[in-house]
């Protein structure tokens, strides 16, 4: 993402959130466009859901991190929302696109502003002539893991696709075999420069849109565009302990760098199945166990599971009312640091369903019809007072 993308577009209109938009209501923003527009929610992948699923994630990348954020806010601050703020501030005698940010910088405006600008000259239309190194894409991906994989982490395989440049004519858009020439409008800079009155500032290239290279004959494969689309699988180590709704970066796993740049991100949407048995809390995980009425009264060790191990066991003290919740320590998900939640298992007490006649006898000897009506006697007394 460059500076020139940070001054062109409006990430906050993309995400349909107001300026002030807290942490929260941004990334609610993102999942509802996410899920909206997501590749794989729309049957033959419409290039125009695609760009806007595109579009959503790249605001949300920048909105939902506060450095970023605060720097784009700064830019667009700085030179206005748009790009027609810019031609103001390239009417001090610099060129705009390509000469501006340097002007700036010698103008004293700063190192931070110099810094924030950087980024245009790795990224302009210019690279072409000039060729310099170029940061892969970042990329979007998403996985569905079983509970236990979030929970204890895996290994998946990802299909990724990426645009890069086109192999038959190595991203230069010429048929294979030519090669495209200067610009003679602009002489390979893809500036123009115009006077207007006492104001000169300059635009792309009319004749080579920007590029400095006029193609006269486009190569067949990506019509001249010099862009084309790689698809390779890759395997992604996802971390212990990941939830639902949760999105990972995984850093230089994203499309290769052009001319010895750096690779771009993977970005993976983790989605989790639910456990028949066991529940998610945070880096705990919950378990509901049933106990029988005499457990509960007069105490027991039961058994109890746990995700990948062993079942361990838990005493129940005598006494114990029904929903009670016990802790079995470091048996829950893994954090960040290693460590483990626990286990937390609450105990339902079983009510029988199906009585014989020695239970029958059993359980009418244990029933005292004189205690039956003092435990709601109480009650009734108090809820009639008032
Ligand atoms: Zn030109
Ligand atoms: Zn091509």
């Amino acid at each position: 993402m460059s500076t020139k993308d940070y001054l062109e577009k409006d990430y906050y209109a993309v995400l349909g959130v107001p300026k002030n938009a807290t942490a929260e209501e941004i990334k609610k923003a993102y999942r509802r466009l996410a899920r909206k527009y997501h590749p794989d929610a729309n049957a033959g992948g419409d290039p125009e859901t695609t760009a806007k699923f595109k579009e959503v994630s790249e605001a949300y990348d920048v909105l939902s991190d506060p450095k970023r954020r605060k720097e784009y806010d700064e830019a667009r601050a700085l030179f206005g929302s748009g790009l027609g703020g810019f031609a103001g501030a390239g009417a001090r005698g610099t060129g705009f696109p390509f000469d501006l940010f340097g002007g700036v910088g010698q103008q004293g405006a700063g190192d931070r502003i110099g810094d924030l600008f950087s980024g245009l000259f790795g990224r302009g239309g210019r690279t072409t002539t000039t060729r310099r190194a170029r940061r892969g894409q970042d990329i979007e991906s998403e996985v569905t893991l079983s509970f236990s994989e979030a929970v204890q982490g895996t290994t998946v395989s990802l299909r990724l696709t990426s645009s890069s440049a086109c192999q038959a004519c190595n991203g230069t858009g010429a048929r294979a075999g030519t090669t495209p020439r200067v610009c003679p409008t602009c002489e390979g800079t893809g500036a123009a420069s115009r006077n207007l009155g006492s104001f000169a500032f300059s635009e792309p290239c009319r004749d080579c849109r920007g590029r400095g290279l006029i193609v006269d004959d486009p190569c067949r494969v990506c019509e001249g565009s010099g862009r084309g689309k790689s698809t390779r699988t890759i395997q992604a180590r996802i971390p212990a302990g990941v939830a639902d709704g949760q999105r990972i970066r995984l850093k230089g796993k994203g499309a290769p760098g052009e001319n010895g740049g750096p690779a771009g991100d993977l970005y993976v949407q983790i989605h989790v199945r639910p456990h028949r048995v066991f529940g998610r809390s945070g880096d705990n995980l919950t378990i509901t166990v049933p106990i029988t009425f005499t457990e509960a009264a007069l105490g027991a060790e039961i058994k109890v599971p746990t995700l990948g191990g062993m079942p361990v066991t838990l005493r129940i003290p005598p006494g114990t009312p029904n929903g009670r919740t016990f802790r079995v320590r470091g048996r829950g998900a893994a954090r960040k640091d290693g460590t483990k939640g626990d286990l937390l298992v609450t105990v339902e007490v079983a009510v029988p369903q199906h009585v014989d006649d020695e239970m029958r006898a059993a359980l009418e000897k244990l029933h005292d019809p004189k205690e039956g009506a003092d435990l709601r006697a109480d009650l009734i007394k108090q809820a009639q007072s008032e």
